[in-house]
């Protein structure tokens, strides 16, 4: 059984491929492959920890991409992960070890790092061959060495994702049964173990059960959802946290000090924004970074890692051009906005990536608001500019900037073409950002309501007055309520209802009839007018249109209130933010009767 490579150690390619700088570290989840020879193959006498602090630059030594280079070699350079690791101690002072350990978190996060530093832990004999399991692996003895190197026999690691099937766990569950070939324990690492098949998993499960004392198997995964209970329950499980950005941050400045690089700040912020807590991400990125920095420098030059390199390599959208973009959108300002647009799209900035970074501003004022503290931004004319917003803005509209914001990156997540959908989701804010919010919003509609219906009538009377009023003060109108308040209610809306006005003086009234009254009213008219003014009426109809009656007249003026309403840019506004709100009309009949009562 042991000499025979497992047939899943497909060991891997030592001298990293172009693909591999590209990709780094995603590729290599798992199996690192023994180191490339050193150029001494005898025990060198080894430096505590040799891969730190071995001069970078060394022209001899093959080039490996940082995510492998740093990785870490004991508890102390792991980092983010102090909880666990103090568990991880405890456990093993008391000598309480589990089974099983699994590991969860997000990718690069540092499980494999703390599976195999698990696997050293258990199997360390100390420098001088006698040491117990310990939570500072020494680093120099055999077993530290081998399994840092991937080449320890009893340390079998094992890739889920390409081994699924029930036969590849029952290589494993075969060679439980033999003890450790060197180690103290026999270790079994396997990777995106949700990745087994059921099968898999339920002829794992019987081995999980009862182990052998010397076996200990260690799972991570990033999808701890996708394993069964049967598995989760007979494991420990080490929930790995995503590294905050400014430890990410600092731990990349320590590597950069080590590689000999000079690197600007802001640069290491945006690589460790990008990293989204992976240690192994943001190394990757920063191996490019530094790759593109060497070449731009002259041999005897320090390579500096720039900003805008690092901005371009990320395709990140520029975070002062984003800030632009911002205060275009709340400016209400369509032609800078749209420049701005077009501008970094013609830099290679996605139309997605453009939502996203207002999305990420509009995140930050909203955090500032509520912490009231600097926000944890890249750089200070970031956070002074968050702050200006975060004090401008009313939580209401911050909320409401980020559903117009969610809702367009959706839209030009699934439009055909995405920068026209980005233009138009960017104006629909645009044009709603100069809104007030709900509350505020709500108010103002209602004092323009109020405002409306005091200001209708006498609008509307003057209206009715003007065109009528042709003889020196003679009001239809007010002879209308005259004729009502003597008890004659039907003439007198005949009279609202269909006259319209040609000529009115005193003791003439010449009208013509809105279409589709029954009888002939003029003789009505004429008594009414008699018996409230107590003189006698020349009552005709006459040539002509005349003036609308009063009752088109006040539905005219209710109409063009209610168009003046709803064109109010506020309103205008309202109905673009709350799409498919309706605008609902006033109930008419209050209306109406205040109106003639109050003339009473
Ligand atoms: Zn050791």
């Amino acid at each position: 059984m042991s000499g025979e490579t497992p047939p899943w150690d497909e060991g891997e390619e030592e001298q990293p491929s172009a693909a591999e700088l590209e990709a780094a570290g995603q590729s290599a989840m798992f199996g690192d492959a023994p180191q490339p020879p050193v150029p001494a193959p005898t025990p060198a006498p080894v430096s505590e920890q040799p891969q730190m602090d071995a001069p970078p630059t060394d022209a001899a030594q093959p080039y490996r991409v940082l995510a492998r280079k740093y990785r870490p070699q004991t508890f102390s350079e792991l980092i983010g992960q102090d909880a666990m690791v103090t568990t991880l101690a405890h456990a093993i002072q008391r000598d309480r070890l589990a089974h099983a350990f699994l590991m969860t978190g997000v990718r690069g996060v540092g499980k494999t790092s703390t599976a195999r530093l698990i696997a050293k832990a258990l199997n360390c004999v100390g420098p001088d061959g006698q040491g117990g399991p310990t939570i500072d692996p020494c680093g120099v003895c055999e077993p530290c060495r081998a399994i840092a190197e991937g080449r320890h026999i009893d340390v079998i690691e094992m890739d889920a994702a390409s081994h699924t099937g029930v036969d590849d766990v029952r290589e494993i569950i075969e060679a439980v049964r033999y003890s450790a070939v060197s180690a103290r324990y026999k270790i079994y690492i396997i990777d995106e173990v949700h990745m087994l098949s059921r099968n898999a998993f339920n002829a794992l499960l019987k081995t999980l059960e009862e182990p052998p004392a010397h076996v200990k198997f260690l799972f991570a995964t990033t999808e701890v959802d996708k394993l069964p209970v049967t598995v989760l329950s007979r494991t420990q499980r080490f929930d790995l946290r995503r590294i905050p950005t400014p430890m990410l941050k600092e731990h990349f400045a320590g590597i950069c000090r080590k590689e000999r690089v000079d690197a600007q700040d802001e640069a290491l912020a945006m690589v460790a924004a990008a990293a989204e807590g992976s240690v192994r991400d943001g190394l990757s990125i920063l191996d490019q970074a530094i790759a593109h920095a060497d070449l731009e420098t002259g041999s005897d030059e320090k390579a500096l890692v720039t900003a805008d390199r690092v901005r371009d390599m990320l395709g990140l959208a520029d975070k002062s051009a984003q800030r632009r973009l911002f205060d275009a959108l709340l400016n209400g300002d369509p032609q800078a906005m749209l420049a701005d647009v077009d501008r970094q799209y013609s830099l290679g900035v996605e139309p997605l990536a453009l939502l996203r970074g207002m999305m990420e501003l509009t995140h930050r004022i909203a955090i500032t608001q509520v912490s009231n503290s600097p926000s944890e931004s890249v750089t200070e004319e970031e956070r002074q500019a968050v702050e200006e917003w975060a004090g401008r803005l009313s939580a209401g509209q911050v909320h409401r900037l980020w559903q117009l914001l969610l809702k367009g990156h959706d839209e030009v997540r699934s439009a055909p073409d995405p920068l026209v959908a980005a233009q138009m989701a960017l104006l629909r804010v645009l044009h709603a950002a100069d809104m007030p919010d709900p509350g505020r919003l709500a108010k103002q509609l209602q004092d323009i309501a109020a405002n409306g219906v005091a200001s209708a009538p006498a609008a509307t009377g003057e209206g009715g007055a003007a065109p009528v009023a042709q003889g020196p003060r003679m009001d239809w109108r007010e002879l209308c309520d005259r004729v009502d308040q003597a008890g004659r209610l039907l003439v007198a809306s005949t009279m609202r209802d269909w006259i319209r006005v040609i000529e009115l003086a005193p003791g003439r009234l010449i009208f013509s009839l809105r279409p589709g009254l029954a009888e002939d009213p003029v003789s009505g008219i004429r008594d009414a007018l008699y018996e409230v003014t107590g003189q006698r009426w020349q009552v005709e109809r006459g040539e002509g249109e005349g003036a609308p009656s009063l009752r088109e007249q006040e539905d005219a003026a209710r109409q063009a209130e209610a168009d003046r309403i709803r064109k109010s840019p506020l309103v205008e506004a309202a109905l673009a933010a709350f799409p498919g709100a309706e605008f609902v009309e006033e109930d008419e009949a209050p209306r109406g009767d205040r109106n003639w009562s109050r003339r009473a």
